[in-house]
């Protein structure tokens, strides 16, 4: 390897390693301060536990068991900020919460839906109250009686790509696959060995921030030889995708016998998303993949429940992930805090490094304010937090989905509703760039299949750091459960012309 002196390599105010949500987050707050930031991650954006998440905005109802307080009553009050800043992604969903008397008392919902409603602040989200179930339900029989209470839903893997283009758009540099092999103190700043597709190069830092995930206590130990501040729990959790298993657009949030909850939640208009599970996870972590007694407790669970009786053969999709949890030394796994802690340390007396242990997708802007806070020290001069008010990207002017859906529809005669919705809700007002210089649909170029032209194509590529067909299918869309193989290579080969011809990158 051939490396230049350090001293005229790139120096950055902060380097962070990691593009989830918490990362990314870190990222766009830091750089919308006026901090020189650059971002780095091993796959793509998003390629993680933050696409693998139950979807949710939320408090977390349960962690009230478990006297969470801080945490929910910041992740409470966190909805309706990020129902704001980006209204196309974060919108808000009832939850339906069947009664079973003998797993918790009618009392103790009601005294927790009370605390749920009054911990945080709330405008918009409507206040919990109980319910009767009539023959319509699509609940068994013999549960006659529940609660409805207020949550968001979110596209988790979009809420981390817009964080990103807004970053972007404050001065960050953000790449992917670019893997951060190593990082040592030189001449009292960090000097950061990254590799990008077998290529290493080299560029240096005055903070580094570990936002790792369920890296975060590995990547101290191989890559910087720390030991690290605290022990992290890798706990794997599931999900279901099944065809829509009732009309109602509620999500229900069932009991069930272990003291656990399990959500179903509507998904993509066609779809039930069934999950979560909590289970310790010891392997690979870039490889983790749904057990049998995932499926068969996820199953129980829902038909338990509803009237429609689902089997292995209902599953159209599973996908898991990984919680990097703080280990608070629980017995249970899902009695684990949920809440984020900050370790920063100084490797050397002038060469601070944060890492990131824990955290949700719904209080990641919280964690990066908190991650700036703490820097303040090193970077006096930055400017305040600017996160609370400030769309994201697709967030501005936003005026509703319809009024966006019937603008598109003006401006592209003939387009199909389907994919004015669509492109609605996953750009927001964005898609006025993507559809910039288009007046009809002549213009869209290549038809993929299932409403995907070349014009969204080439908008990912050059705006939203799209490099393959799983990336465009599965992050930037949710296109996947669409296409058939054949779809895929056509889209592959597409994609490998593009980004070889037209960035000199290897798709
Ligand atoms: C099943 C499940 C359900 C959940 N549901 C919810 C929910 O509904 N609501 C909610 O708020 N939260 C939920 N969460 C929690 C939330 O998803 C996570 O807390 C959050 O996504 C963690 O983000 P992260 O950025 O810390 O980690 P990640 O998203 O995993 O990002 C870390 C990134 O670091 C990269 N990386 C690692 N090492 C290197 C290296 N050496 N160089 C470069 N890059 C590197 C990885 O590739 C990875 O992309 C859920 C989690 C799970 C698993």
């Amino acid at each position: 390897m051939v490396m230049t002196t350090s001293a005229s390599l790139p120096l950055y105010d902060i380097v962070v390693v990691g593009g989830g949500i918490n990362g990314i987050g870190i990222a766009n707050d830091a750089a919308g301060r006026g901090l020189s930031v650059f971002l780095c991650e091993k796959d793509d954006f998003a390629s993680h536990t933050s696409s693998a998440s139950s979807k949710l905005i939320h408090g977390g109802l349960r962690y009230l068991e478990h006297y969470e307080f801080r945490l929910v009553r910041e992740a409470l009050a966190e909805r309706e900020v990020l129902m704001a800043k980006a209204p196309h992604l974060v919108r808000p969903l009832r939850f339906i919460l069947p009664y079973q008397a003998h797993l918790r008392s009618e009392w103790l919902i009601r005294s927790g839906l009370f605390l749920y409603d009054h911990l945080g602040k709330r405008k918009k989200l409507t206040a919990s109250k109980k319910i009767t179930f009539d023959s319509a339900s699509p609940l068994k029989s013999e549960i006659s009686k529940g609660f409805e209470y207020a949550d968001c839903t979110v596209d988790d893997a979009r809420l981390v790509i817009i964080n990103a283009i807004q970053a972007r758009e404050k001065g960050a540099e953000l790449v992917t696959h670019t893997e951060c092999l190593s990082a040592e103190i030189v001449d009292d700043v960090w000097l950061i060995t990254l590799q990008h597709r077998q290529v290493p190069y080299q560029i240096r830092a005055k903070v580094l921030i570990n936002a790792t995930g369920p890296w975060v206590e590995s990547f101290l130990k191989s890559q910087l030889k720390q030991h690290s501040p605290y022990k992290i729990r890798h706990i794997q959790g599931s999900h279901l995708i099944v065809a829509k298993l009732y009309e109602d657009n509620h999500a229900y949030i069932l009991q069930n016998e272990d003291g656990r909850i399990v959500f179903v939640i509507p998904y993509l208009n066609d779809f039930s998303l069934i999950g979560t599970t909590d289970q310790v996870y010891l392997d690979d972590l870039n490889l983790v993949n749904i057990t049998q007694q995932e499926i068969s407790y996820l199953l129980d669970v829902v038909n338990r429940h509803f009237k429609t009786v689902l089997t292995r053969a209902d599953i159209i999709q599973t996908y898991s992930g990984v919680r990097p949890l703080c280990d608070d030394e629980s017995d249970q796994p899902s009695a684990i805090t949920r809440d984020y802690t900050l370790a920063l340390t100084m490797v050397s007396e002038v060469a601070p490094l944060l890492s990131v242990f824990g955290g949700k997708l719904t209080t990641y802007r919280k964690l990066a304010g908190s991650a700036l806070e703490q820097l303040k020290l090193f970077f006096p001069d930055m400017t305040p937090s600017w996160t609370e008010y400030e769309p994201l990207p697709g967030g501005e002017y936003f005026k509703g989905q319809d009024k966006l859906v019937n603008a598109i529809q003006l401006r592209i005669k003939g387009i199909a509703s389907e994919l004015a919705k669509r492109w609605a809700t996953s750009y927001g007002t964005r898609v006025w760039k993507l559809l910039q210089g288009v007046y009809s649909e002549e213009d869209f170029g290549i038809y993929f299949g299932h409403g995907l032209y070349q014009l969204e194509v080439d908008y990912l590529v050059k705006v939203e750091w799209v490099e393959s067909a799983d990336d465009v299918l599965w992050r930037r869309t949710k296109l996947g459960f669409r296409f058939n193989q054949n779809e895929i290579l056509v889209l592959q080969d597409y994609l490998i012309s593009l980004v070889v011809g037209e960035q000199g990158k290897i798709a």
